[in-house]
C-alpha cells in the first residue's frame, strides 16, 4: 500500500490534543494509515538567509515528521505578508482588507520551492502526496518541476471567491494555473468548485466537462467537493469527559436562571462577530423580554494579533461589547461576556451544551467546526439550536440549522428569538437529522472519501 504523506504549514504531533480545524482532521487521517507529515517547524531563524532552512525529523507513533525551519525575512513575506495579508483577505472576499502594497509573492514561491527541495529528498516513487490549504498552493508545480511524479492532492480549507474577486490578486493566473499540477483538488462546498470552474472558463480560456475534469491551457485537474467532517466519536467522548462536565456545571452554576447564546470562535474578520453584536443589541430592543433573561458567552480567541486589521477588530469588538453592556446591563445581569481568550478543546463540549442558541454566524468561512461541534455536543434529550450562516460553508449540508444572513441584522435578531422560543418536538427532529448527516460525513468519511478519489485520480 503507498504511503501517505501530507504537508501543510503547521504540523502537530498527532498524539498531543490539538486545537484548529486543519490539525486535528489530518491528524487523524494520518493516525489510521501511518505516513509523513511534513510542513514548517514554527521557528523562526533571525540570522537565517532566504530560500534555506534547516530539516528535523522525528516518529510519533506510526507517523514520522518532518518539519523546516524558516528565516526572517521568508517568514514575513511567506506567511505574514502573502499567505494571511493577501490571500487570506481575498479568499474570503475582504479585497478591503487585503494588503497588496509589498511584493511578497517572491517570497511565497521562495518558500514553496524550499519546501518542494526538502521534500522531494524524503519521498519514495510510490508515495501519494496530501498537500493543505492556502500556504502551499504552488507545491505540487515546484515538486513536478523538480522531476516527481508522484500522485498529488491539494485540500484548500478556506472558501474559493468568484472569478472577479481572484483577479485581484497580483498574478493570481500562475496561482490558479499551479493547481493543474495536481490530479486532484478538493474544496469544502460545491460553491467553490463552481467558482474554480468559473476561473478556469473566464480567466484560463479552460473547459470543464464529465467526471469533475477541469481543463486549461492543456493541463487537466479533478476538481470536488468533500465537505470536511468531525470526529463524532472523539467529540462525543470529549462531551462525557471530566473537563466538560465542570465546564457544563460551572455554567449552570452561573448562568442556570438565564438563556445562553455561545459564540466560540478564532477572533477573525471572516467570522462576523460585530454583526452577531449587532443582531444580539437589535434583538435586545425588538424582544425586551430577553432583558435579564438572556445572555451572550462570545469567546474569541486571540489570532494573528500581529496583523492590524486583528487589532482593530479587537478594539472595535470591545466597544461594541461596552456600549451595550452600558446601555442594556443591569446591576445583576451583564448582556455580552465577551471572553478574548482561547478555552481547551476538552471543555468545549460543556459550553457548548450549556448554549441553547449556538451562533455560528460568519461573512464568510470554508467549513466552520465548530457549528458541527456544537451539533454534537447537544443534550440529545433536550437539543439546543443552531443559528448558522448561509455563508459558511456548512450551510451546503446543515440544512437543518436556522439559517440567516448576518449582514441582514433584522432577520438574524428575529431568528435568534425564533431558536429561543423554538418548542421541544422541532428541536429534537432537527437535531436528530442534523446528527445523522454528521455522523454520515464524518472526519474518516472525509479522508477517506478524498484519499480513495486520489488513488482513482489517474
Ligand atoms: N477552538 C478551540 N478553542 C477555542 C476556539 C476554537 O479549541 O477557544 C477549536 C474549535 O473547537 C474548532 C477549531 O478550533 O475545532 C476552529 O475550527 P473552525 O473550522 O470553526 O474555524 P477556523 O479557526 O479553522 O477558521
Amino acid at each position: 500500500m503507498s504511503r501517505l504523506v501530507v504537508v501543510s504549514n503547521r504540523i502537530a504531533d498527532p498524539r498531543k490534543s490539538a486545537a484548529g480545524g486543519l490539525a486535528v482532521a489530518v491528524g487523524q487521517a494520518l493516525e489510521t494509515t501511518g505516513g509523513l507529515w511534513f510542513g514548517w517547524s514554527g521557528k523562526i531563524r533571525e540570522d537565517g538567509t532566504p530560500g534555506e532552512g534547516e530539516l528535523h525529523t522525528s516518529q510519533a507513533g506510526k507517523v514520522q515528521l518532518a518539519t523546516v525551519d524558516l528565516c526572517r525575512e521568508d517568514y514575513d513575506s511567506y506567511y505574514l505578508n502573502h499567505s494571511n495579508g493577501v490571500l487570506w483577505p481575498v479568499f474570503h472576499y475582504r479585497l478591503d482588507l487585503a494588503d497588496f502594497s509589498t511584493n511578497d509573492l517572491s517570497g511565497y514561491r521562495r518558500v514553496n520551492k524550499l519546501f518542494a527541495h526538502k521534500l522531494k529528498a524524503l519521498l519514495k516513487p510510490d508515495d501519494i502526496i496530501w498537500v493543505h490549504d492556502y500556504h502551499l498552493i504552488p507545491l505540487a508545480a515546484e515538486l513536478r518541476a523538480m522531476g516527481c511524479q508522484q500522485r498529488m492532492g491539494f485540500f484548500l480549507h478556506i472558501p474559493l471567491p468568484p472569478p472577479l474577486i481572484m483577479a485581484a490578486i497580483p498574478q493570481h493566473d500562475w496561482l490558479m494555473r499551479s493547481l493543474f499540477a495536481y490530479d486532484l483538488v478538493g474544496f469544502q462546498s460545491q460553491a467553490d468548485v463552481t467558482h474554480f470552474r468559473h476561473y478556469a472558463e473566464t480567466e484560463l480560456k479552460g473547459s470543464y466537462g464529465p467526471d469533475d475534469i477541469v481543463e486549461a491551457s492543456g493541463a487537466q485537474v479533478r476538481a470536488k467537493a468533500f465537505p470536511i467532517g468531525i470526529d463524532v466519536d472523539e467529540f462525543q467522548t470529549l462531551a462525557k469527559g471530566k473537563d466538560a462536565l465542570e465546564m457544563y456545571d460551572q455554567m449552570q452554576k452561573t448562568y442556570g436562571q438565564r438563556k445562553l447564546l455561545v459564540g466560540v470562535e478564532r477572533l477573525d474578520y471572516s467570522k462576523g462577530l460585530r454583526h452577531r453584536l449587532y443582531a444580539f443589541r437589535q434583538l435586545l430592543e425588538s424582544y425586551p423580554e430577553n432583558r435579564g433573561a438572556t445572555t451572550l458567552v462570545q469567546i474569541a480567541s486571540p489570532s494573528r494579533e500581529s496583523v492590524e486589521a486583528y487589532d482593530l477588530l479587537r478594539q472595535r469588538l470591545e466597544s461594541l461589547t461596552g456600549s451595550i453592556n452600558g446601555d442594556f446591563g443591569e446591576l445583576d445581569w451583564t448582556p455580552v461576556r465577551y471572553i478574548h481568550r482561547s478555552v481547551a478543546r476538552k471543555r468545549l463540549p460543556g459550553l457548548y451544551r450549556s448554549g441553547s442558541v449556538g451562533l455560528v454566524t460568519p461573512l464568510r468561512d470554508g467549513m466552520n467546526l465548530v457549528a458541527k461541534e456544537y451539533v454534537v455536543a447537544q443534550n440529545e434529550k433536550d437539543p439546543g439550536v443552531l443559528v448558522l450562516s448561509r455563508f459558511a460553508g456548512a450551510a451546503e449540508q446543515l440544512d437543518e440549522a436556522l439559517q440567516v444572513n448576518p449582514y441582514d441584522t433584522a432577520q438574524m435578531a428575529e431568528t435568534i428569538q425564533r431558536a429561543l422560543q423554538m418548542g421541544l418536538p422541532e428541536r429534537l427532529e432537527r437535531h436528530s437529522a442534523l446528527m445523522q448527516r454528521m455522523k454520515a460525513q464524518d472526519v474518516h468519511w472525509w479522508s477517506q472519501t478524498y484519499l480513495a478519489d486520489l488513488n482513482a485520480s489517474r
